[in-house]
């Protein structure tokens, strides 16, 4: 019996009443009554994702559209900005798609510097740029205006933002920052039951799919755009997470998206205040620390598994250990999605009361 509740960095906690929109029944994927669902999620999408651009839902994780990006965008060679685990995949996943690519890579929990990625652009050797804004791994935000800024000054090289944990958070203008395609995930801060991917794709990036070979069928960007146009997906989606989505769509409208982001903001804030006030320190420098999630450095040699445990088993609350190589070295608190002032409070109630116990006796 799962009988706590998610404060990991993904898949986050999802509420009752999300749950129950997705249990309205299906329908045929072709249609009429999916065709009205689909389309009346996109101006809330397209006001979301801050574009003119068609919003795509794909069935599959995020990692598929990354793969599909990889696949309908680049001929010539791809730059990969590596900083933590999932951006440092990238590299690996462009690699087995058959592309040439070269990583631009930093320390986890450094951001991308943009006069780094303006050097290496220079060369003229690229012709897409993968990014991930927010690096969940390490509780990274990289400064994406800036780099769009960079980006702007190459016209031949497309930009591909992985935007996952941090869509919905933080503004993210894609059409004043140029950028060609925003991906995220239903899991993260949407507050959704993983399986969904939500993507947009730039007319220049279209240009680009259309020059490409070998763009595969499943993650195609022109067969998404065909069937866009007829207010349906390119095969049969997960239908439950559209209702869901529609269902979170209202409520984010319903909160205001600057209240929203707003609200990110001071629960992020309450979670460094505790940093502060036990001695921890952050993973990233403060400026560039993430508004989704904190990543602790474990400066104080706590017991991070048996800290973790005690949460889960006498608190009922689950965080994370650290990912990959920073496992044990870090612990990450997650504050996306439908968390509130007083669930964050009962949060760190629950870490105060339990850490005395974990810090090492000195
Ligand atoms: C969670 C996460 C992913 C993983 O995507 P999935 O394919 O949904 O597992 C990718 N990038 C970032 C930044 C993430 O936080």
């Amino acid at each position: 019996m799962i009988d706590y509740k998610l404060h990991i960095p993904g898949p986050v906690d999802v509420s009752a009443e999300a749950y129950q929109a997705m249990s309205t029944r299906v329908m045929g994927h072709r249609s009429p009554d999916f065709v009205d669902l689909y389309n009346s999620c996109q101006p809330q999408l397209q006001e979301l994702f801050q574009t003119k651009d068609p919003v795509f839902l794909s069935t599959s994780s995020a990692w598929g559209v990354m793969e599909g990006a990889i696949r309908n965008l680049s001929s010539k060679k791809v730059l990969c900005c590596m900083c933590g685990a999932f951006s440092d995949k990238w590299l690996d996943v462009s690699r087995r798609c058959g592309n040439q690519a070269d990583g631009l890579e930093v320390e986890w929990g450094s951001h991308i510097d943009p006069a780094l990625l303006d050097e290496k652009l220079s060369s003229g050797e690229y012709d897409l740029v993968t990014l991930v804004h927010n690096e969940t791994s390490c509780g990274m935000m990289n400064p994406l205006e800036d780099l769009m800024k960079v980006l702007a000054k190459y016209p031949e090289v497309i930009s591909v933002i992985d935007t996952v944990s941090s869509f919905s958070v933080v503004p993210i203008p894609k059409d004043d920052w140029g950028i060609d395609v925003i991906l995220t995930g239903s899991q993260k801060a949407l507050a959704l039951p993983p399986g969904l991917a939500l993507f947009t794709v730039s007319d220049r990036a279209f240009a680009r799919a259309e020059s490409i070979e070998g763009r595969g069928y499943y993650f195609d960007f022109l067969e998404f755009l065909k069937n866009h146009e007829k207010g349906m997906t390119p095969s049969t989606p997960a239908i439950p997470q559209i209702h869901g989505l529609k269902y979170t769509l209202d409520q984010i409208f319903t909160e205001g998206v600057e209240k929203r982001h707003a609200r990110h903001s001071r629960l992020n804030d309450m979670v460094h205040g505790w940093v502060d006030q036990k001695g921890f320190e952050l993973l990233p420098e403060q400026k560039f620390a993430s508004k989704s999630l904190t990543c602790v450095r474990n400066n104080l040699e706590m017991d991070i598994a048996g800290f973790v445990k005690a949460l889960k088993v006498e608190k009922k609350i689950a965080i994370d250990g650290g990912y990959g190589k920073i496992k044990g070295k870090t612990f990450r608190i997650s504050n996306m999605g439908n968390e509130t002032d007083d669930s964050m409070a009962h949060l760190l109630s629950c870490m105060d009361e339990l850490l005395p116990r974990f810090l090492r006796s000195l």
